[in-house]
């Protein structure tokens, strides 16, 4: 299928470059039919002029039905047929390799940018966070580039169909997230982060990480709250010169009422500024279509300061499906 298709796009420009040629010479003479001596050269070799006569028979030979080439003719018709199927497919192989290294590249800068990033960022709080940002996307990107670069290369030896060279990338990357990507192994590297040795600013002595329970007194009431409402942790870094060093950590994975509404169940109270504003309740006053989104009505109450909130949130309309009944519009 996608050579006859090949074959017909090279036909098309095959004739085209001949109907360039032939526009002066095509009334002066009609070629004689015993036919130029091309002395058995293969189309390569043959020079401007040569090139210029056989375009012009071949020229006359597509479009009347009374010529009929010679051996030597048919022979190269061919032959030019083969080095423009070869011109072709170099220049697309030379796109299908610019192409894969410049995944490659963008993968390069990644990984140099990352590393970058996190050598300059020393202060763990900003770490944690980048980290958190960043790491889904970094892993996705670090396992789709280089399947993309090598897709786009093989595409040089393999001619495949179109919607392969996408495809490779998007399963691994699928596959990677169904059966790669751990949870666990990413809020380890973030507990890593955490632990890593801090050194007291003001005696260089290596401070010492507090237990959960040994750290409350050191925290507030609404920090300690905060940490029981599940959307922020605190860690305590004490020194035996007594300088205490508090740190803030926001939750790994956010917390959210229902997967439908991305309304979070805990969120900052604009009276005490403690991320202890939780979800109470909530009513739909306007229930989303396919055309609008709807309104909800959400109650929320302070764990700390005890302030009641009543807002209202649009509920983003509704996603049609594909029906599956075959003729329904
Ligand atoms: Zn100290
Ligand atoms: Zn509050």
């Amino acid at each position: 299928m996608i050579n006859l298709v090949k074959r017909a796009f090279l036909v098309f420009v095959l004739l085209f470059s001949l109907n360039s040629f032939s526009q002066e010479g095509d009334e002066k003479q009609s070629p004689s039919r015993v036919g130029y001596d091309y002395k058995g050269k293969p189309f390569t070799e043959l020079t401007v002029e040569e090139k210029k006569i056989l375009d012009t028979i071949l020229q006359e030979y597509i479009n009347r039905s009374d010529i009929v080439l010679t051996e030597e003719e048919n022979r190269l018709y061919s032959e030019k047929i083969a080095y423009l199927e070869k011109v072709e497919k170099s220049y697309w192989d030379k796109i299908k390799i610019g192409i894969a290294f410049g995944f490659l590249g963008i993968l390069l800068l990644l990984v140099a940018l990352k590393n970058l990033i996190s050598f300059f960022i020393k202060n763990p709080e900003k770490k944690y966070q980048f980290v958190l940002k960043t790491d889904f996307t970094y892993r996705m990107l670090a396992v789709f580039l280089p399947v993309a670069a090598l897709t786009s290369y093989a595409h040089t030896f393999f001619a495949l169909l179109f919607p392969f060279t996408f495809l490779p990338p998007f399963i691994v990357c699928a596959l990677y997230f169904w059966f790669g990507y751990n949870k666990k192994k990413f809020e380890k590297s973030l507990t890593d982060i955490r632990n890593q040795p801090r050194t007291c600013p003001l005696c260089k002595k290596e401070m010492r990480l507090l237990s959960k329970t040994e750290e409350e007194k050191y925290l507030d009431e609404g920090q300690i709250l905060e940490q029981k409402v599940k959307s922020v942790e605190y860690d305590v870094w004490l020194c035996s010169c007594g300088k205490v060093q508090i740190e803030r950590y926001t939750a790994v994975f956010s917390n959210e009422v229902n997967k439908e509404i991305p309304i979070p169940k805990v969120i900052q109270c604009s009276k005490c500024k403690y991320e202890t504003l939780k979800f109470v309740s909530s009513k739909t006053l306007l229930a989303p279509d396919y055309d609008n989104p709807g309104k909800i009505q959400i109650n929320r109450k302070c764990a700390n300061c005890g302030e009641v909130t009543e807002v209202v949130e649009p509920i983003p309309r509704l996603i049609r499906k594909r029906s599956k009944k075959i003729g329904k519009v």
